[in-house]
This record gives C-alpha cells, sequence and structure tokens, in this order.
C-alpha cells in the first residue's frame, strides 16, 4: 500500500477492512502528520501540477477518495453531496436515453431523473427492487441502470449479484447507490457494477455534520468523465467536509459494529410489541429479500422501517413522544434519528404510518426504554 504521498507503506494492499480505514490516506514521510492537514486555499503559487482546487483537487480530498477507492476496488472521486455524486454519474447519460429506476428509491435521485425527462427527453423505467428479470431485461436495453439496496425506505435487497452477471447495452453504466450498506457490508464493484455511489453524509461522515458524497469507478476511462463531470459542475466536496468525512471513515467499523448489533436486537423486539404492525429489517426470516441480504451483505444495517397499529396521528405522536431518539430525518450517524416517511413532500405513496429508524451508538436498553415509553402513548381504539 503506497502513502498518501506516493511512499511505500510496506503494507499489504489486501489488509482487513477494519485496519484500511484506519491506515490508508496517509502520509509516510518523515515528519509528515499523521492526518491530511486541511488546506484552506482555492489557489497556489504557478509552477507545479496544483494550480486551482476545483480543477487538480486538494490533498485533503485525495485523502478521502484514496480510503474509499481502496475499500470498494475501484477510483473514487468525491464531491460536495451525495446527490452532486449521483448527478455526476447521470450526466453520463445521453439525450433521450433510457434510465432504469427502482420504485422504492431515494426521492432525491427521482427527482433529478424526472428534471432530465423534460430537459433532455430521458425515459424512465421504474422497476421494483425484487424484479429481478425485469433488472436483467433493463440490463440489455438501458443507457443506466440504477440500483439502491438495500432501498430506501423499504429496504429490500435486489438479486445484485445476478443482475450485475447479467449482458448490458454497450456503453450503458450500471449504478448502485451504496449509502445504506456502506463499503462494509457491500462491495458493488466486486459482484460487477460499473460504479458505486455514496452519499459520505450518511455514515461515512458518521456525525449529522457534514454534506459530502463520492463515486467509485471500476473503469479508469468512466472515473475520469465523472472527475471531468465534477470540474466542469465545480461541484467539489468542502475543505472541511472531507477533512471529517475522512475522520469519520475511521470509526466506521466500530460505529456499524455497534448500531448494527443494537438495530438487529431492536427489529426482534419490535416484531413482537403489541403496538408494532410491519417490521422490515433485512436480517428478519420474516423479510421479503431476506435470502438476497444473507447472500449479499456482510451486515444486515442500521436502519428499520416499521408500521405502528392507528394512524398517522398516532405515529406522529409516538414521535414527538421520543426522548433519546431524535425525532428527525437522515440516517446514519451515531445518534438515532427516527421519522414519519409519508409525512414529506413526495413521499405520500408510502403508508402513513410508516415509521424509520436510524439505529445509533446508544446503549440498547436506553433506545428500548425510549421506544416502549413512546409506544405505550399509543391508544388504539
Ligand atoms: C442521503 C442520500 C442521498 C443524497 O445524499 P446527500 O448527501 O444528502 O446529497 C442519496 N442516496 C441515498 C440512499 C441517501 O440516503
Amino acid at each position: 500500500m503506497k502513502g498518501a504521498d506516493g511512499v511505500d507503506t510496506g503494507l499489504e494492499d489486501d489488509l482487513s477492512v477494519e485496519s484500511w480505514l484506519v491506515a490508508a490516506g496517509r502520509e509516510r514521510q518523515a515528519g509528515a502528520p499523521l492526518n491530511t492537514p486541511m488546506i484552506p486555499a482555492s489557489n497556489f503559487v504557478l509552477g507545479a501540477e496544483r494550480v486551482y482546487a476545483r480543477n487538480e483537487g486538494v490533498p485533503g480530498w485525495q485523502a478521502l477518495e484514496e480510503i474509499l477507492g481502496g475499500l470498494e476496488g475501484g477510483t473514487a472521486v468525491s464531491f460536495a453531496s451525495g446527490m452532486a455524486a449521483v448527478a455526476a454519474v447521470f450526466e453520463q447519460i445521453p439525450a433521450d436515453g433510457l434510465v432504469a429506476l427502482p420504485i422504492d428509491c431515494y426521492q432525491g435521485v427521482v427527482a433529478l431523473a424526472e428534471a432530465g425527462k423534460g430537459r433532455r427527453g430521458w425515459r424512465i423505467e421504474r422497476v421494483a427492487v425484487t424484479d429481478t428479470a425485469g433488472w436483467v431485461r433493463m440490463c440489455g436495453v438501458a443507457d443506466l441502470i440504477w440500483l439502491e439496496s438495500p432501498s430506501n425506505p423499504l429496504l429490500e435487497v435486489a438479486d445484485l449479484d445476478r443482475i450485475c452477471a447479467a449482458p448490458r447495452k454497450a456503453g450503458s453504466i450500471l449504478g448502485v447507490d451504496n449509502t445504506f450498506a456502506t463499503p462494509i457490508n457491500q462491495r458493488p464493484l466486486e459482484l460487477g457494477a460499473d460504479v458505486s455511489v455514496h452519499s459520505a453524509s450518511k455514515f461515512i461522515g458518521g456525525h449529522s455534520d457534514l454534506l459530502c458524497g463520492a463515486v467509485i469507478a471500476r473503469d479508469g476511462a468512466l472515473s475520469a468523465d465523472l472527475f471531468r463531470a465534477r470540474v466542469l459542475a465545480g461541484a467539489t466536496p468542502g475543505t472541511l467536509e472531507a477533512f471529517l468525512a475522512t475522520r469519520g471513515l475511521r470509526t466506521l467499523a466500530l460505529r456499524l459494529e455497534r448500531a448494527q448489533t443494537n438495530a438487529g436486537a431492536l427489529a426482534e423486539r419490535l416484531v413482537n410489541h403489541p403496538k408494532v404492525s410491519c417490521v422490515r429489517y433485512p436480517g428478519l426470516k420474516s423479510h421479503p429479500t431476506h435470502a438476497a441480504a444473507k447472500r449479499q451483505l456482510k451486515g444486515y444495517g442500521t436502519i428499520i422501517s416499521f408500521d405502528v397499529k392507528g394512524e398517522a396521528g398516532d405515529a406522529d405522536g409516538f414521535c414527538r413522544r421520543l426522548k433519546l431518539i431524535q425525532h428527525a430525518t437522515s440516517l446514519g450517524a451515531v445518534e438515532s434519528t427516527m421519522e414519519r416517511r409519508a409525512s414529506h413532500r413526495g413521499q405520500e405513496h408510502l403508508p402513513a404510518t410508516l415509521l424509520r429508524l436510524s439505529v445509533g451508538i446508544e446503549a440498547i436498553e436506553d433506545l428500548w426504554t425510549d421506544l416502549e415509553q413512546a409506544l405505550g402513548g399509543i391508544v388504539l381504539e
């Protein structure tokens, strides 16, 4: 493994993920700081390779990209946000191109695709995450095959291994939004995807304190196109954000391990709670895509979706009674958050009482006490 300054570290490239997260993206020369410093500079003295930050990047972005690229087996390009990363991939779709999108899909991505329908003549085909034959068919005809697995918010796991192995239309891109899985639980490029995309605002940052994103591409020409898209649109990460995302990666394995253990235990308990009607967690045997999850994910993640009995008002009241768990959107942070998804515009198609709980690293019994007291306040007729 080479250090961030190109000096050989003497470490093997096949370090375990936990060690790679800690060791990668550091400089190696005597006297170098252990952490790549933030360099708040837009321009540099002329005469060397680095001229202007938007074009050549700054060392802090490169440290982040090195860690992510090594983790997933490709070349990473970091972006200002997850959506900026997604947009750079969608930028590759030709005019009048065909885009295959999951029915259960991050709302921002759906909105981006819809915008391209009018402006660029894209045709959009929505496919159920579980419709493997539908995805295989799309692989042969679509210009962009966009998967999200596990999906948001229903946590459906696609048969990525089968879909990625299907013959693809020449020049097409198969992309996987890997935000929910994290690079620890799933590595789409190894399954045959062309790009893996992350909102680093979620698990990678891990503290709800930044917006950042990344695309990891297997093919050098495609990663060069993505880099170019970033330069053209100027969707560069902030210096502070890249630093914080890198710092977040150092503890990703620990945070995920703890939060995932919590989530598994809470999912089992929620199933048996009299005020809860439907628990969706890939680790549950009752989950519709448990088999695919078992095959493809190293761990089942930290997100649980479930319905409470009653109506939307009961679900809202439940959220408002929470004390330890934050009533907030987003996910993947150290603190647990929960919200009623259908309360957001554009999410009205979801069950009115569907709650999405992102489980954090708090003590399991404190989380359960909070859920129980808040569920206890639901009064059923
Ligand atoms: C949050 C999220 C995004 C968008 O990322 P931002 O950093 O908020 O722009 C995309 N996909 C998924 C699955 C997400 O959860």
